[in-house]
């Protein structure tokens, strides 16, 4: 954990792929869930890199991964892997 995720209450994600991509109707190659806000966006490895964008907008400093069975978290602001808090557990796929 990091001092980035006390206090955190994240929701549930807001869309099932990334929000971006699905609107504009591009790929995307993994996705990651902002903790603070529900926000599903693409990963650094996608055209559209969604979820960093998402970072730069909102200072949401964690995003947890939102692949099937990865359980861990990145940290924007620390540049490091965080563990997911495990409220966000029940969210993740
Ligand atoms: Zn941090
Ligand atoms: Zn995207
Ligand atoms: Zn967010």
């Amino acid at each position: 954990m990091c001092e980035h995720e006390v206090g955190l209450e994240p929701p549930p994600p807001r869309t099932p792929g990334c929000e971006e991509c699905l609107r504009l109707g591009t790929p995307w190659v993994h996705l990651r869930l902002c903790l603070s806000c529900g926000h599903v966006g693409c990963c650094d490895s996608s055209p559209g890199r969604h979820a960093t964008r998402h970072f730069h907008h909102m200072n949401h400093p964690v995003a947890a991964s939102f692949e099937p069975g990865e359980r861990w978290a990145w940290c924007y602001v620390d540049q490091a892997m965080v563990d997911v808090p495990p409220e966000a557990t029940p969210y993740l796929r």
